[in-house]
């Protein structure tokens, strides 16, 4: 059998893993960490840093393919494993991705194209970029521009004196300042592009976010029109197109009060927004990339059920100040109707960790969401 290889070994990478293996691949994984989610699943175990020569050999020599699960990889990683065997994303598009100034360039170059926009946005280095920035611009939020994940490395200013202190506080690096926006809802879009530059789009999902992490995706979304969604769609394909990106790409917009779309950021990999693709529709997203890496035709997106994904916290394995876990009550939720659990085998839960997730599909989006909400009374969660 051939083997597949990922980069990191989180996760995503876990399900990426379960995927390949289930289309008959063996998976390598690049990780550092000794006990990783992936690791628990994977065959192999390459067990270097994310830009260890020798390692990056290792894993191009075993594999015929290699992706990643992660957006912090070293875009240097990605090309020297390029130079020696099929990678996908390719250094390009994750070298955009990880950077929001690179980002944010790339979205208003292709706007022409994809007809939406980022927020509108300005890079912070210095106080006399402070000092330029327009009144427009604030309330803001100040983002680091690598290495930001859930809502972390962000500070909300509401004032230039405010943004002073955050610049401050952030060490004076490099920062990207963009406008607060008044948000109606959040939705991403999962696409798919094949070597041979065929893309295919999931259908639109709605986000919701709690503490800045990601609490619910539901799928159709409730508050989404048709029209949006297309233009949602649209966007998407422009943008991979653009990009010439191979593989699973996630891409989040926020929707405005009058329905207009602003393209926040992008994911170059599987995402947490389309972990209900496993049960919801004919291919999954992990399977998707794993058809992309080994340039195998794309899989069907259909949807063939309706789909809400709750994040499972560490925090429910915590009863109020308590600091010895509990396992949750998985007896309880398995007996409700269409629930689909997804434990990522981590065995030290803490707050604000993700500790799994729980899908329940139906044959009506308000049996579902009635599921969900049985599920987090047994959880303990607030709906
Ligand atoms: P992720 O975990 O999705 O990678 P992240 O930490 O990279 O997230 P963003 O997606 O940029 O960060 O922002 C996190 C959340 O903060 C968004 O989902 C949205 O709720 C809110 N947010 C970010 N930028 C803006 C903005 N310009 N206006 C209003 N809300 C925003
Ligand atoms: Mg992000
Ligand atoms: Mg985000």
């Amino acid at each position: 059998p051939s083997w597949l290889g990922v980069m990191g070994g989180g996760q995503l990478g876990r399900m990426f893993a379960q995927a390949a293996q289930s289309m008959g691949y063996q998976v390598a994984v690049l990780e550092p960490a000794r006990d990783c989610p992936a690791g628990q699943v994977a065959q192999r175990l390459v067990q270097a840093g994310y830009s260890d020569a020798a390692g990056l050999d290792a894993l191009a020599a075993q594999c015929v393919a290699v992706t990643t699960e992660f957006e912090n990889v070293p875009a240097d990683s990605l090309s020297r494993l390029g130079q020696q065997v099929f990678v996908a994303p390719d250094a390009h598009g994750v070298s955009v991705a990880q950077d929001r100034i690179a980002e944010k360039r790339f979205f208003v170059g292709c706007a022409a194209k994809s007809g939406v926009l980022p927020a509108p946005h300005k890079v912070i280095s210095s106080e006399t970029d402070i000092a330029s920035v327009g009144d427009e611009l604030l309330p803001g939020i100040l983002k680091t521009v690598r290495m930001g994940y859930d809502g972390k490395g962000q500070v909300r200013v509401r004032s230039r004196e405010e943004l002073h202190a955050a610049f401050h506080a952030m060490g004076q690096v490099t920062c990207l300042l963009e406008k607060m926006l008044p948000l109606a809802y959040e939705v991403s879009v999962l696409t798919v592009r094949g070597a041979d530059g065929q893309s295919v789009v999931y259908p639109i999902a709605e986000n919701v976010h709690r503490d800045g992490i990601l609490f619910t995706t539901t799928v159709p979304g409730p508050n989404i029109t048709a029209e949006c969604a297309a233009k949602a769609q649209a966007a998407a394909r422009a943008i991979v197109a653009e990009l010439g990106y191979v593989g699973v790409l996630c891409i989040e917009f926020f929707v405005l009060a009058d329905g207009s779309l602003v393209v926040n950021e992008m994911a170059p990999r599987p995402h947490n927004s389309g972990h209900y693709t496993i049960d919801a529709c004919v291919t999954s997203q992990f399977a998707q990339q794993v058809r992309a890496m080994a340039r195998l035709p794309l899989g069907e997106v259909r949807q063939h059920s309706p789909a809400v994904m709750l994040n499972i916290l560490g925090d429910i394995w915590f009863e109020g100040d308590s600091e010895q876990p509990r396992e949750p009550a998985w007896d309880r939720i398995l007996g409700l109707p269409g629930a689909c659990l997804h434990l990522y085998g981590k065995d030290d839960p803490r707050r604000g960790r993700k500790m799994g997730h729980l899908t329940f599909i139906a044959a009506t989006l308000e049996e579902a969401q009635d599921q969900l909400h049985a599920a987090c009374l047994i959880l303990g969660i607030a709906p």
